[in-house]
């Protein structure tokens, strides 16, 4: 018997996951081999969660794994892509956090129809979960950060801020906290992102550092100045869920600096302003001339300290 070789068969391959119609050799091989369709492009995109880094060491590590899962699909749902395969690096303390880390992965692959098509397992010091998630994008339609014009308006689809509130009252040991849940549990917003595409958008980004920090991306890399209006902000159901627990600052404070929101940001012209609200976007602010993001009230630019999360900080 081997305890490596019988735990990556009992919780990784035995739990079958999805065959994706591309994979020509699934999980098993040194490596797996995957067809493109004509007219596709692969998009992948990998991230590392460790324990007490990116989630508190008191968590189930069930939930660890899920949110792993989802934090990578988030990549792939600013990209306008279509998941379908996932490769997982993971580092367990031993035998027991191994299987409960598999068994949120595992569930993950299932709900979103995803292939765990490979991974590698190794025993150390700090749990540690690198999942690489694979997806296909109509070719030339992928959203990039760098695709933002002036003119354009700048949209959100999803809550900022509450995740943050709810890792805060997790340290606070409050952890039946309303906010809890938008912690523990991420959206990955692949369908929306999908449909963003299918709307003609062609700038977008998954939030995970903070809406103003990850705002200056799209900025810099598209080259404009990022205007985001207060007044919108205010009026966003996340804020005003947020001023019902926390002071005004505080609730500000959260949504345009707190962390792992895997909200979507995009850009688009105001033609596609309609499309947008369909899909339940909110318009927070513009794009103009110039460079990096800052905070309007009323018209005219307030001074603001952006700081997202830095993990060298
Ligand atoms: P190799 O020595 O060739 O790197 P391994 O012994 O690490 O292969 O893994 C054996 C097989 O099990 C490979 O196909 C690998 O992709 C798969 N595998 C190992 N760990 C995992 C994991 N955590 N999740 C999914 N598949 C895994
Ligand atoms: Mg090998």
């Amino acid at each position: 018997m081997n305890h490596e070789f019988d735990a990556i068969a009992e919780y990784f391959q035995n739990p079958a996951t999805h065959r994706h119609s591309t994979t020509v050799v699934g999980n098993g091989d040194d490596a797996s081999v995957h067809h493109i369709p004509d007219g596709y492009a692969l998009v992948m995109s990998t991230d590392t969660a460790i324990e007490s880094v990116h989630w508190p060491k008191a968590m189930p590590l069930n939930i660890a794994g899920n949110r792993a899962v989802h934090a990578a699909l988030s990549d792939l749902a600013a990209m306008g892509a279509t998941p379908a395969w996932l490769w997982l690096a993971i580092t367990a303390r031993d035998m027991t956090a191994l299987q409960a880390m598999s068994k949120g992965i595992v569930q993950a692959c299932g709900t979103h129809h995803l292939e765990l098509a490979g991974g590698d397992t190794t025993c150390g010091n700090t749990n540690t979960i690198t999942v690489t998630a694979g997806g296909l994008v109509p070719q030339g339609k992928a959203m990039l950060r760098t695709l933002a014009q002036e003119g354009d308006e700048v949209w959100l689809l999803g809550d900022v801020g509450l995740a943050a509130a709810g890792l805060k009252q997790w340290l606070d040991d409050k952890r039946q906290g309303c906010f809890v849940p938008y912690f523990e549990r991420i959206q990955p917003r692949y369908t929306q992102g999908e449909r963003l595409r299918q709307a003609g958008v062609r700038c977008c980004m998954d939030v995970s550092d903070g809406l103003l920090q990850d705002a200056g991306h799209i900025a810099t890399a598209s080259q404009l100045q990022i205007q985001i209006d207060l007044e919108h902000i205010r009026q966003l159901d996340c804020y005003q869920k947020l001023t019902s627990y926390f002071d005004a600052e505080t609730s500000l404070k959260k949504v345009l600096s707190g962390g792992e929101d895997y909200a979507l940001l995009c850009t688009a012209p105001p033609e596609l302003r309609q499309d947008l609200l369909k899909l339940q976007a909110v318009r927070i602010g513009n794009c103009l001339p110039g460079e990096g993001v800052h905070l309007t009230h009323r018209g005219q630019v307030i001074d603001y300290n952006i700081k997202g999360f830095d993990h060298f900080a």
